[in-house]
């Protein structure tokens, strides 16, 4: 798995578009109290049954979030009043500021790890945000300078003025305990719930400048890893809107692979807002060679696409079979050649039976993946390659084999000769340092060396 790994540092990524800052609050049970006794247990009951889809007024995020601690899932939730920034400072001291938004996690995971040339675009890059990014020589921020593209480290292309995203991350731990009325919540697994910031002044975007030499950098890179739709809004005050900003995401992806067919990764966020979320998929699924999510993800995802009962399953029991089942969906409606989804006990692949890589193949890379991840959850943050080898000695989570029968069961079950689906379990680590950033390590180390067996079998 190391030798893999060394393959995949061997590759050159473009990653685009969402950085953040993370503010990051560690949540105790007192402070969860603390905000159901400002708004009375049967309020907060009430607003949970509406299920806000975003955070319009404060009792919204404290419905949904211990809507998420109830069920221990990790979620995040559009906070679109900016002028409830206030309410947030008051209530909360963040323990943590850090790098957030995919594509600069994932930009620091692989700068870090040593691969021959990281290039991330964001579109804002304030001082601030800039000064996030690690002080790697292989970290690189296009620019357009005298008419020409040009690499520099983030530290030294940032523009002073423009916005900063802030993020409000609140961590939780497994058995952190409170009480909601006369019932008392016991959280089942350790994870996040994000305030994620969706105000007017951020767009998802290339900047006009830098849209033409997009199949210069589709030249210089191997693969390309683009995350952040979900940041995208329906309408913004200039009067453009999602459709705008939709189409001109679609001729970046085009404009990428024009002159070498660079494979695209699209790493997929939950989408709240269902009109949304149905654009995105539209729009970039089938322009991408492959998608990574979660579970949750994927329940929306069906949802979205008309297949409302697998989506409910899914969502309520978890079910490895309703997961294959979608994914082969998935895969066939939006011709996608590679899907992966990751969940707390298992990670998994689904290809067309084509597929130029053996099911053998694929487990080592979904294996890189897993352990990846454990490093990550067990130190924080992977800092060098040999970071890596941490993951190696945190074990297979104790319902390993209870996947894998129920995952050959559901192969007997469902036809699945036309596809190739290996699934793996995770390497979970009991008591991770923090949750952020563990699907995008998942899905990066996925994908690079996915990448990284296509050119070991010498596949374009
Ligand atoms: P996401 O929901 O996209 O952030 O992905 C989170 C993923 O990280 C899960 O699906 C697991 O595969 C993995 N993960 C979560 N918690 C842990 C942990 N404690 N140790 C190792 N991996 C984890």
């Amino acid at each position: 798995m190391v030798g893999l790994l060394e393959e995949a540092r061997e590759l050159s990524i473009f990653t685009a578009y969402n950085t953040n800052v993370d503010a990051i609050t560690y949540l105790r049970g007192e402070i969860v109290q603390r905000l159901i006794d400002e708004f009375g247990a049967d309020a907060v009951r009430r607003r949970m049954e509406e299920y806000p889809r975003q955070i319009e007024e404060p009792i919204d995020f404290v419905a949904r979030l211990v809507h998420a601690l109830k069920t221990g899932k990790p979620m995040a939730v559009p906070l679109v009043n900016e002028e409830l920034q206030a309410w947030f400072d008051s209530h909360f001291k963040y323990d943590v500021e850090r790098m957030g938004g995919q594509a600069g996690i994932i930009a620091n995971l692989l700068a870090n790890l040593d691969f021959r040339k990281v290039i991330v675009y964001t579109p804002h890059l304030a001082r601030k945000q800039a000064e996030m990014f690690v002080p790697r020589k292989n970290l690189f921020y296009p620019v357009v300078d005298n008419g020409r593209l040009v690499f520099r480290h983030p530290s030294e292309a940032y523009r002073e003025g423009d916005p900063v995203k802030v993020n409000r991350i609140f961590e939780f731990r497994a058995g952190t305990t409170f009480r909601l009325g006369d019932e008392t919540v016991t959280v089942p697994f350790s994870g996040r719930f994000i305030v994620s910031a969706r105000f007017d002044s951020i767009r998802i975007y290339t900047e006009p400048g830098l849209k033409p030499f997009l199949p210069e950098i589709g030249l210089v890179a191997d693969g390309a890893i683009l995350s952040g739709y979900q940041g995208i809004k329906l309408r913004y005050s200039d009067g453009r809107d999602a459709n705008h900003y939709l189409r001109e995401a679609k001729r970046d992806i085009l404009l990428l692979k024009r002159e070498d067919d660079v494979k695209v990764h699209l790493e997929f966020a939950s989408i709240q807002n269902r009109e949304l979320r149905k654009k995105v998929i539209y729009n970039i699924f089938p322009l991408v060679d492959s998608v990574g999510m979660d579970e949750s993800e994927i329940a929306y995802v069906l949802s979205a696409l008309g297949y409302p009962e697998l989506s409910d399953r899914i969502f309520t029991y978890n079910r490895i079979e309703d997961t294959v089942l979608g994914g082969k969906i998935l895969i066939d409606e939006m011709n996608l050649e590679v899907l992966q989804i990751h969940t707390i006990y298992y990670i998994m692949y689904i290809t067309h039976s084509n597929n130029p890589l053996s099911e053998e193949e694929l487990r080592s890379s979904l294996e890189l993946a897993a352990t990846l991840a454990a490093a990550r959850a067990s130190l924080g943050d992977i800092r060098s390659p040999e970071d890596f080898k941490r993951g190696l000695s945190v074990p297979y989570n104790e319902r390993g084999e209870y996947v894998k029968l129920r995952f050959e069961e559901a192969k007997r079950r469902l036809r699945t000769r036309e596809y190739k689906v290996v699934i793996i379990p995770t390497r979970l680590v009991r008591n991770p340092v923090s949750t952020v950033g563990l699907g995008d390590t998942i899905s990066a180390g996925a994908f690079t060396s996915y990448l990284a067996l296509l050119r070991r079998k010498g596949t374009p």
